[in-house]
Protein backbone atom coordinates (compact mmCIF):
# COMPACT_ATOMS: atom_id res chain seq x y z
CA UNK A 1 0.00 0.00 0.00
CA UNK A 2 3.00 2.48 1.12
CA UNK A 3 4.26 1.77 -1.97
CA UNK A 4 1.30 2.35 -4.54
CA UNK A 5 0.79 5.23 -2.64
CA UNK A 6 4.23 6.45 -3.28
CA UNK A 7 4.02 5.43 -6.76
CA UNK A 8 0.72 7.36 -6.79
CA UNK A 9 2.59 10.06 -5.19
CA UNK A 10 5.43 10.58 -7.65
CA UNK A 11 3.28 9.94 -10.64
CA UNK A 12 1.00 13.22 -9.55
CA UNK A 13 4.39 15.16 -9.17
CA UNK A 14 5.82 14.48 -12.90
CA UNK A 15 2.01 15.23 -14.12
CA UNK A 16 1.96 18.21 -11.60
CA UNK A 17 5.37 19.09 -13.34
CA UNK A 18 4.29 18.40 -17.24
CA UNK A 19 1.10 20.55 -16.41
CA UNK A 20 3.47 23.44 -14.94
CA UNK A 21 5.57 23.09 -18.44
CA UNK A 22 2.06 22.92 -20.64
CA UNK A 23 -0.05 25.85 -19.11
CA UNK A 24 1.83 27.72 -16.78
CA UNK A 25 5.00 30.05 -18.37
CA UNK A 26 7.99 30.66 -16.61
CA UNK A 27 9.15 34.18 -17.28
CA UNK A 28 13.48 33.92 -15.94
CA UNK A 29 14.68 37.53 -14.88
CA UNK A 30 17.80 37.85 -14.45
CA UNK A 31 18.95 40.89 -11.95
CA UNK A 32 22.61 41.72 -12.00
CA UNK A 33 25.11 45.03 -11.78
CA UNK A 34 28.59 45.47 -10.07
CA UNK A 35 28.62 45.49 -6.70
CA UNK A 36 26.59 48.02 -4.50
CA UNK A 37 24.87 48.86 -8.20
CA UNK A 38 21.46 48.43 -6.07
CA UNK A 39 20.47 44.75 -6.83
CA UNK A 40 19.20 43.52 -3.48
CA UNK A 41 17.26 47.31 -2.67
CA UNK A 42 16.03 46.78 -6.43
CA UNK A 43 14.56 43.19 -5.82
CA UNK A 44 13.26 43.93 -2.26
CA UNK A 45 11.33 46.79 -3.96
CA UNK A 46 10.40 45.20 -7.04
CA UNK A 47 8.46 42.75 -5.47
CA UNK A 48 6.78 44.81 -2.72
CA UNK A 49 5.88 46.55 -5.48
CA UNK A 50 4.32 43.89 -7.51
CA UNK A 51 2.46 42.22 -4.42
CA UNK A 52 1.03 45.64 -3.71
CA UNK A 53 0.29 47.66 -7.38
CA UNK A 54 -0.92 50.88 -5.96
CA UNK A 55 2.38 52.66 -7.04
CA UNK A 56 2.60 51.00 -10.19
CA UNK A 57 0.93 53.12 -12.88
CA UNK A 58 2.84 52.58 -15.77
CA UNK A 59 2.95 49.02 -15.34
CA UNK A 60 0.55 47.66 -17.52
CA UNK A 61 0.50 44.05 -19.21
CA UNK A 62 -2.50 43.42 -21.25
CA UNK A 63 -4.29 41.35 -18.79
CA UNK A 64 -5.93 41.79 -15.52
CA UNK A 65 -3.96 40.57 -13.07
CA UNK A 66 -6.48 38.96 -10.18
CA UNK A 67 -3.49 37.75 -7.68
CA UNK A 68 0.14 37.61 -7.13
CA UNK A 69 2.30 35.75 -4.53
CA UNK A 70 5.35 34.55 -3.22
CA UNK A 71 5.67 30.45 -4.18
CA UNK A 72 8.64 27.75 -3.16
CA UNK A 73 11.33 28.49 -6.33
CA UNK A 74 11.76 25.36 -8.55
CA UNK A 75 15.45 25.12 -7.95
CA UNK A 76 16.05 23.71 -4.71
CA UNK A 77 20.10 23.79 -4.64
CA UNK A 78 20.37 27.76 -4.98
CA UNK A 79 19.69 30.05 -2.16
CA UNK A 80 16.25 31.94 -1.97
CA UNK A 81 16.63 35.81 -1.98
CA UNK A 82 16.34 36.46 1.59
CA UNK A 83 12.98 39.14 0.54
CA UNK A 84 11.27 38.97 3.84
CA UNK A 85 14.21 40.22 5.82
CA UNK A 86 15.22 42.86 3.10
CA UNK A 87 12.10 44.16 3.07
CA UNK A 88 11.77 44.44 7.09
CA UNK A 89 15.16 46.43 7.34
CA UNK A 90 13.70 48.74 4.84
CA UNK A 91 10.44 48.90 6.48
CA UNK A 92 11.55 49.12 10.45
CA UNK A 93 10.71 52.37 12.52
CA UNK A 94 14.56 52.77 12.36
CA UNK A 95 15.08 51.75 8.49
CA UNK A 96 18.08 50.46 7.12
CA UNK A 97 19.58 49.51 4.12
CA UNK A 98 19.28 45.94 3.37
CA UNK A 99 22.26 43.53 3.21
CA UNK A 100 23.99 43.08 -0.27
CA UNK A 101 24.32 40.74 -2.83
CA UNK A 102 27.52 38.33 -2.07
CA UNK A 103 26.34 35.46 -4.67
CA UNK A 104 23.63 34.05 -6.56
CA UNK A 105 19.70 34.01 -5.00
CA UNK A 106 16.37 33.09 -6.32
CA UNK A 107 12.73 33.86 -5.78
CA UNK A 108 9.40 32.79 -7.19
CA UNK A 109 6.59 35.51 -8.01
CA UNK A 110 3.41 33.82 -9.52
CA UNK A 111 0.60 36.01 -10.97
CA UNK A 112 -2.82 34.80 -11.86
CA UNK A 113 -3.77 36.61 -14.70
CA UNK A 114 -7.25 36.71 -16.66
CA UNK A 115 -7.05 38.49 -20.40
CA UNK A 116 -9.01 41.83 -20.33
CA UNK A 117 -11.74 42.39 -22.64
CA UNK A 118 -13.55 39.63 -24.87
CA UNK A 119 -11.00 36.90 -24.15
CA UNK A 120 -11.28 37.56 -20.75
CA UNK A 121 -15.15 35.75 -19.93
CA UNK A 122 -14.33 33.41 -22.70
CA UNK A 123 -10.66 31.87 -21.39
CA UNK A 124 -10.13 30.87 -17.35
CA UNK A 125 -7.63 32.88 -15.21
CA UNK A 126 -3.83 32.11 -15.80
CA UNK A 127 -0.70 31.63 -14.05
CA UNK A 128 2.51 33.13 -14.97
CA UNK A 129 5.51 32.62 -12.61
CA UNK A 130 8.08 34.82 -12.64
CA UNK A 131 11.61 33.68 -11.47
CA UNK A 132 13.94 36.64 -10.43
CA UNK A 133 17.45 35.54 -10.40
CA UNK A 134 20.03 37.82 -8.79
CA UNK A 135 23.78 37.57 -8.91
CA UNK A 136 27.02 39.54 -9.41
CA UNK A 137 27.96 41.73 -12.02
CA UNK A 138 31.54 40.60 -11.22
CA UNK A 139 30.80 37.17 -12.17
CA UNK A 140 29.09 37.94 -15.51
CA UNK A 141 32.67 39.54 -16.55
CA UNK A 142 34.32 36.66 -16.10
CA UNK A 143 32.73 34.99 -19.11
CA UNK A 144 35.40 36.94 -21.25
CA UNK A 145 38.23 34.94 -18.97
CA UNK A 146 36.89 31.96 -20.91
CA UNK A 147 38.04 33.29 -24.25
CA UNK A 148 41.26 33.86 -22.45
CA UNK A 149 44.86 31.71 -21.43
CA UNK A 150 46.48 32.55 -18.27
CA UNK A 151 49.19 34.56 -20.35
CA UNK A 152 46.51 36.86 -22.24
CA UNK A 153 45.03 37.17 -19.47
CA UNK A 154 47.47 37.92 -17.05
CA UNK A 155 49.10 40.57 -19.37
CA UNK A 156 46.07 42.75 -19.29
CA UNK A 157 45.30 42.46 -15.91
CA UNK A 158 49.04 43.49 -15.00
CA UNK A 159 48.64 46.28 -17.27
CA UNK A 160 45.99 47.80 -15.42
CA UNK A 161 47.73 47.09 -11.94
CA UNK A 162 50.57 48.24 -13.15
CA UNK A 163 48.83 51.94 -14.27
CA UNK A 164 46.40 51.94 -11.48
CA UNK A 165 47.89 53.71 -7.93
CA UNK A 166 45.80 51.27 -6.02
CA UNK A 167 47.79 48.43 -7.52
CA UNK A 168 51.33 49.85 -6.37
CA UNK A 169 51.41 47.34 -3.28
CA UNK A 170 50.73 44.32 -5.67
CA UNK A 171 53.43 45.60 -7.93
CA UNK A 172 55.72 45.62 -5.60
CA UNK A 173 54.70 42.13 -4.02
CA UNK A 174 55.27 40.85 -7.69
CA UNK A 175 58.92 42.37 -7.93
CA UNK A 176 59.60 40.18 -5.28
CA UNK A 177 58.25 37.00 -5.98
CA UNK A 178 59.91 34.60 -8.23
CA UNK A 179 57.43 32.40 -10.02
CA UNK A 180 60.33 29.74 -11.07
CA UNK A 181 60.74 28.38 -8.16
CA UNK A 182 59.08 25.40 -6.16
CA UNK A 183 55.33 26.01 -5.15
CA UNK A 184 54.84 26.86 -1.86
CA UNK A 185 50.97 27.25 -0.11
CA UNK A 186 52.27 30.44 2.04
CA UNK A 187 53.42 32.22 -0.50
CA UNK A 188 51.16 31.72 -3.18
CA UNK A 189 48.24 32.76 -0.49
CA UNK A 190 50.38 35.66 0.44
CA UNK A 191 50.43 37.35 -3.49
CA UNK A 192 47.08 36.44 -3.88
CA UNK A 193 45.94 38.21 -1.28
CA UNK A 194 48.13 41.33 -2.18
CA UNK A 195 46.05 41.00 -5.74
CA UNK A 196 43.00 40.40 -3.96
CA UNK A 197 43.23 43.77 -1.78
CA UNK A 198 44.23 45.46 -5.28
CA UNK A 199 40.89 44.59 -7.02
CA UNK A 200 38.92 45.34 -3.99
CA UNK A 201 41.00 48.65 -4.03
CA UNK A 202 40.12 49.37 -7.92
CA UNK A 203 36.71 48.30 -7.34
CA UNK A 204 35.96 50.94 -4.56
CA UNK A 205 37.92 53.47 -6.91
CA UNK A 206 35.04 53.18 -9.48
CA UNK A 207 36.80 51.14 -11.78
CA UNK A 208 34.88 48.19 -13.08
CA UNK A 209 37.06 45.75 -14.91
CA UNK A 210 38.42 43.84 -12.27
CA UNK A 211 38.49 39.87 -12.65
CA UNK A 212 38.01 37.35 -11.97
CA UNK A 213 34.95 38.26 -9.95
CA UNK A 214 34.73 35.88 -7.73
CA UNK A 215 37.81 37.34 -5.88
CA UNK A 216 35.73 40.07 -5.13
CA UNK A 217 33.02 38.28 -4.18
CA UNK A 218 34.30 34.22 -3.35
CA UNK A 219 31.14 33.33 -1.33
CA UNK A 220 32.04 29.60 -0.74
CA UNK A 221 34.87 29.95 -2.30
CA UNK A 222 36.52 31.68 -0.03
CA UNK A 223 40.38 30.54 0.59
CA UNK A 224 40.32 27.52 -1.99
CA UNK A 225 42.71 26.90 -4.30
CA UNK A 226 40.67 28.52 -7.29
CA UNK A 227 40.81 31.21 -5.92
CA UNK A 228 44.60 31.21 -4.77
CA UNK A 229 46.37 32.58 -7.46
CA UNK A 230 47.67 36.19 -9.58
CA UNK A 231 48.46 37.45 -12.72
CA UNK A 232 52.22 36.79 -13.32
CA UNK A 233 54.69 38.33 -16.30
CA UNK A 234 55.41 36.01 -19.26
CA UNK A 235 58.67 33.64 -17.90
CA UNK A 236 59.67 30.37 -17.77
CA UNK A 237 57.12 27.90 -15.67
CA UNK A 238 58.92 24.79 -15.28
CA UNK A 239 57.59 21.73 -13.76
CA UNK A 240 56.43 22.18 -10.13
CA UNK A 241 56.91 25.85 -10.03
CA UNK A 242 54.46 28.66 -8.73
CA UNK A 243 54.29 29.93 -12.38
CA UNK A 244 52.89 26.43 -13.69
CA UNK A 245 50.72 26.02 -10.57
CA UNK A 246 49.09 29.21 -10.95
CA UNK A 247 48.47 29.01 -14.51
CA UNK A 248 46.80 25.64 -13.73
CA UNK A 249 44.61 26.99 -11.40
CA UNK A 250 43.62 29.73 -13.46
CA UNK A 251 42.41 27.24 -16.13
CA UNK A 252 40.32 25.14 -12.76
CA UNK A 253 39.10 28.56 -12.11
CA UNK A 254 37.48 28.61 -15.72
CA UNK A 255 35.84 25.07 -15.65
CA UNK A 256 34.89 24.92 -12.15
CA UNK A 257 33.43 28.12 -11.24
CA UNK A 258 32.97 30.16 -14.35
CA UNK A 259 31.29 27.48 -16.70
CA UNK A 260 29.18 25.88 -14.28
CA UNK A 261 27.42 29.28 -13.61
CA UNK A 262 26.67 30.23 -17.18
CA UNK A 263 25.82 26.43 -17.91
CA UNK A 264 23.58 26.02 -14.59
CA UNK A 265 22.26 29.89 -14.25
CA UNK A 266 22.88 32.30 -17.13
CA UNK A 267 21.92 30.44 -20.16
CA UNK A 268 18.81 30.08 -18.83
CA UNK A 269 17.39 34.02 -18.09
CA UNK A 270 14.86 35.27 -20.70
CA UNK A 271 15.09 38.71 -19.30
CA UNK A 272 17.70 41.05 -17.90
CA UNK A 273 18.33 44.25 -16.23
CA UNK A 274 21.49 45.73 -15.60
CA UNK A 275 21.83 47.82 -12.64
CA UNK A 276 24.63 50.82 -13.04
CA UNK A 277 25.95 53.31 -10.67
CA UNK A 278 26.66 55.67 -13.15
CA UNK A 279 26.25 58.73 -10.77
CA UNK A 280 29.17 57.33 -8.76
CA UNK A 281 31.02 56.20 -11.66
CA UNK A 282 30.39 60.23 -13.09
CA UNK A 283 31.39 61.42 -9.74
CA UNK A 284 34.69 59.83 -9.51
CA UNK A 285 35.72 60.90 -12.40
CA UNK A 286 36.62 60.60 -16.10
CA UNK A 287 38.72 57.63 -15.68
CA UNK A 288 35.73 55.56 -13.96
CA UNK A 289 33.52 56.85 -16.80
CA UNK A 290 35.62 55.12 -19.25
CA UNK A 291 36.33 52.29 -17.68
CA UNK A 292 32.11 52.10 -17.15
CA UNK A 293 31.72 52.40 -20.50
CA UNK A 294 34.33 49.31 -21.28
CA UNK A 295 32.56 47.17 -18.54
CA UNK A 296 28.92 47.97 -20.56
CA UNK A 297 30.67 46.44 -23.47
CA UNK A 298 31.94 43.44 -21.91
CA UNK A 299 28.69 42.91 -20.09
CA UNK A 300 26.56 43.40 -22.97
CA UNK A 301 28.67 40.95 -25.15
CA UNK A 302 28.37 38.08 -22.65
CA UNK A 303 24.43 38.57 -23.82
CA UNK A 304 25.18 38.09 -27.48
CA UNK A 305 23.03 36.08 -28.68
CA UNK A 306 24.89 32.07 -28.78
CA UNK A 307 28.12 33.72 -27.15
CA UNK A 308 27.37 31.40 -24.04
CA UNK A 309 27.00 28.27 -26.16
CA UNK A 310 29.60 28.82 -28.87
CA UNK A 311 32.39 29.24 -25.98
CA UNK A 312 30.69 26.13 -23.51
CA UNK A 313 30.09 24.24 -26.58
CA UNK A 314 26.43 24.32 -24.66
CA UNK A 315 23.46 23.36 -26.55
CA UNK A 316 19.92 24.80 -25.78
CA UNK A 317 21.20 29.00 -24.21
CA UNK A 318 17.88 30.75 -24.43
CA UNK A 319 17.91 33.83 -25.91
CA UNK A 320 17.70 37.24 -23.82
CA UNK A 321 14.88 38.90 -25.52
CA UNK A 322 14.87 42.42 -23.33
CA UNK A 323 17.79 43.85 -21.42
CA UNK A 324 17.53 47.07 -19.56
CA UNK A 325 20.44 49.27 -18.70
CA UNK A 326 18.93 51.20 -15.51
CA UNK A 327 20.73 54.11 -13.94
CA UNK A 328 20.40 53.63 -9.89
CA UNK A 329 19.56 55.78 -7.00
CA UNK A 330 17.99 58.60 -9.46
CA UNK A 331 16.48 60.15 -6.01
CA UNK A 332 20.18 61.38 -5.31
CA UNK A 333 19.52 64.02 -8.30
CA UNK A 334 16.48 66.69 -8.68
CA UNK A 335 13.96 65.40 -11.28
CA UNK A 336 14.73 68.18 -13.54
CA UNK A 337 18.35 66.51 -14.04
CA UNK A 338 16.59 62.90 -15.02
CA UNK A 339 16.60 63.43 -18.34
CA UNK A 340 20.04 64.12 -18.74
CA UNK A 341 21.45 60.94 -16.43
CA UNK A 342 18.91 59.05 -18.85
CA UNK A 343 20.09 60.77 -21.92
CA UNK A 344 24.11 59.69 -20.98
CA UNK A 345 22.92 55.99 -20.26
CA UNK A 346 21.29 55.88 -23.76
CA UNK A 347 24.73 56.90 -24.97
CA UNK A 348 26.69 54.48 -22.64
CA UNK A 349 24.49 51.43 -24.07
CA UNK A 350 24.44 52.70 -27.64
CA UNK A 351 28.58 52.49 -27.11
CA UNK A 352 28.23 49.26 -25.65
CA UNK A 353 26.22 48.19 -28.76
CA UNK A 354 28.77 49.04 -31.00
CA UNK A 355 31.99 48.19 -29.20
CA UNK A 356 30.79 44.69 -27.93
CA UNK A 357 29.22 44.48 -31.78
CA UNK A 358 25.65 43.73 -30.37
CA UNK A 359 22.71 42.52 -32.80
CA UNK A 360 20.46 40.72 -30.56
CA UNK A 361 17.74 41.45 -28.28
CA UNK A 362 16.17 45.25 -27.61
CA UNK A 363 18.02 46.94 -25.45
CA UNK A 364 16.70 50.05 -23.80
CA UNK A 365 18.34 53.18 -21.30
CA UNK A 366 16.16 54.39 -17.90
CA UNK A 367 17.34 56.28 -14.85
CA UNK A 368 15.56 54.73 -12.05
CA UNK A 369 15.69 54.49 -7.98
CA UNK A 370 14.28 51.46 -6.90
CA UNK A 371 13.43 52.76 -3.24
CA UNK A 372 13.49 56.81 -2.99
CA UNK A 373 15.14 57.53 -0.60
CA UNK A 374 14.67 61.62 -0.88
CA UNK A 375 12.03 64.37 -1.56
CA UNK A 376 13.20 67.16 -3.65
CA UNK A 377 13.44 71.08 -2.42
CA UNK A 378 14.51 74.33 -4.14
CA UNK A 379 16.72 76.59 -1.87
CA UNK A 380 17.67 79.73 -2.81
CA UNK A 381 21.97 80.16 -2.76
CA UNK A 382 23.60 83.58 -2.85
CA UNK A 383 20.44 84.51 -4.60
CA UNK A 384 19.90 82.01 -6.74
CA UNK A 385 17.03 78.71 -7.11
CA UNK A 386 19.35 75.33 -7.03
CA UNK A 387 17.49 72.40 -7.04
CA UNK A 388 18.51 69.97 -3.77
CA UNK A 389 17.37 66.86 -2.39
CA UNK A 390 16.58 66.32 0.79
CA UNK A 391 17.05 62.50 3.42
CA UNK A 392 17.93 61.25 6.14
CA UNK A 393 21.44 61.37 6.80
CA UNK A 394 23.08 58.49 8.27
CA UNK A 395 23.57 60.69 11.58
CA UNK A 396 19.91 60.47 12.07
CA UNK A 397 19.43 64.12 10.75
CA UNK A 398 16.79 65.69 7.89
CA UNK A 399 19.31 67.89 5.69
CA UNK A 400 19.32 69.02 1.92
CA UNK A 401 21.91 68.49 -0.63
CA UNK A 402 23.22 70.17 -3.77
CA UNK A 403 24.44 67.03 -5.39
CA UNK A 404 26.10 69.36 -8.22
CA UNK A 405 25.21 68.57 -12.01
CA UNK A 406 25.36 66.73 -14.87
CA UNK A 407 25.89 68.21 -18.52
CA UNK A 408 23.36 68.55 -21.10
CA UNK A 409 24.85 67.06 -23.91
CA UNK A 410 26.39 63.28 -22.86
CA UNK A 411 29.33 63.30 -24.70
CA UNK A 412 31.27 65.88 -22.54
CA UNK A 413 31.33 62.44 -19.82
CA UNK A 414 31.75 60.05 -23.07
CA UNK A 415 33.91 61.93 -25.08
CA UNK A 416 35.77 64.37 -22.44
CA UNK A 417 39.15 64.45 -24.65
CA UNK A 418 37.14 66.32 -27.44
CA UNK A 419 35.40 68.31 -25.16
CA UNK A 420 37.53 69.43 -22.45
CA UNK A 421 37.81 67.06 -19.17
CA UNK A 422 35.17 68.29 -17.03
CA UNK A 423 34.32 66.73 -13.65
CA UNK A 424 30.55 66.66 -13.32
CA UNK A 425 28.44 66.31 -9.91
CA UNK A 426 31.15 68.00 -8.67
CA UNK A 427 28.71 69.54 -5.58
CA UNK A 428 27.95 67.99 -2.19
CA UNK A 429 27.61 64.52 -4.29
CA UNK A 430 30.99 62.89 -1.71
CA UNK A 431 28.94 63.47 1.28
CA UNK A 432 25.53 62.46 -0.21
CA UNK A 433 24.39 59.21 1.52
CA UNK A 434 21.07 58.75 2.63
CA UNK A 435 19.48 56.24 4.90
CA UNK A 436 15.89 54.90 3.74
CA UNK A 437 13.25 57.41 4.52
CA UNK A 438 10.58 55.87 7.27
CA UNK A 439 7.80 54.83 5.09
CA UNK A 440 4.00 54.34 6.11
CA UNK A 441 2.45 52.46 3.48
CA UNK A 442 -0.96 52.85 2.86
CA UNK A 443 -3.05 49.04 1.82
CA UNK A 444 -2.13 48.00 -1.35
CA UNK A 445 0.89 50.32 -1.99
CA UNK A 446 4.90 49.67 -2.28
CA UNK A 447 7.75 51.42 -1.29
CA UNK A 448 8.05 54.82 -2.89
CA UNK A 449 10.24 54.55 -5.79
CA UNK A 450 11.11 56.36 -9.61
CA UNK A 451 10.01 54.65 -12.70
CA UNK A 452 10.22 51.19 -11.39
CA UNK A 453 6.83 50.75 -12.82
CA UNK A 454 7.79 51.74 -16.25
CA UNK A 455 11.15 49.01 -15.62
CA UNK A 456 8.64 46.22 -14.48
CA UNK A 457 6.73 46.95 -17.53
CA UNK A 458 9.55 46.75 -20.15
CA UNK A 459 10.83 43.67 -18.53
CA UNK A 460 7.91 41.76 -17.77
CA UNK A 461 4.78 43.31 -19.16
CA UNK A 462 4.11 41.46 -22.29
CA UNK A 463 4.85 38.30 -20.74
CA UNK A 464 1.66 38.21 -18.44
P1 LIG B 1 23.94 45.31 -4.44
O1 LIG B 1 25.35 45.12 -4.00
O2 LIG B 1 23.86 45.46 -5.93
O3 LIG B 1 22.98 44.28 -3.92
O4 LIG B 1 23.49 46.75 -3.88
P2 LIG B 1 22.37 47.12 -2.80
O5 LIG B 1 21.01 46.86 -3.34
O6 LIG B 1 22.71 46.52 -1.50
O7 LIG B 1 22.58 48.70 -2.74
C1 LIG B 1 23.78 49.26 -2.31
C2 LIG B 1 23.53 50.60 -1.65
O8 LIG B 1 23.11 51.54 -2.62
C3 LIG B 1 22.41 50.58 -0.62
O9 LIG B 1 22.88 50.16 0.62
C4 LIG B 1 21.98 52.03 -0.63
O10 LIG B 1 22.85 52.81 0.16
C5 LIG B 1 22.16 52.43 -2.08
N1 LIG B 1 20.92 52.33 -2.88
C6 LIG B 1 20.47 51.27 -3.61
N2 LIG B 1 19.32 51.57 -4.23
C7 LIG B 1 19.01 52.84 -3.89
C8 LIG B 1 17.94 53.74 -4.23
O11 LIG B 1 17.00 53.42 -4.98
N3 LIG B 1 18.01 54.99 -3.68
C9 LIG B 1 19.02 55.38 -2.85
N4 LIG B 1 19.01 56.62 -2.35
N5 LIG B 1 20.04 54.58 -2.54
C10 LIG B 1 20.03 53.32 -3.04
Amino acid sequence: NDIADRVFRGVETVQDGVHEALFEPVVRLGVTGLSRAGKTVFITSLVANLLDRGRMPQFGPGTAITAAYLQPQPDDTVPRFDYETHLAALTAPAPQWPESTRAISELRLSFKVRPTGILGSLSGPRTVHLDIVDYPGEWLLDLGLMEKSFAEWSAEALTAATTRPEGAGFTEALAAFDATTKHAEPEAKKLAQSFTAYLQAARAAGYSDCTPGRFLLPGELDGSPVLTFAPLPAGEAPRGSMAREFERRYEAYKREVVKPFFRDHFAKIDRQIVLVDALGAIHSGPKAVEDLRRTLADILAAFRPGRVGRILSLLGQKRVSRILFAATKADHIHHAQHPRLTAIMEALVRDARDRADYAGAGTMAMSIAALRATVEETVTHEGKPLDCVRGLTESGKQAAFYPGELPEDPSHILAPARQGAQNWLDGEYEIMRFQPARLTLRPGEGPPHIRLDRAADFLIGDKL
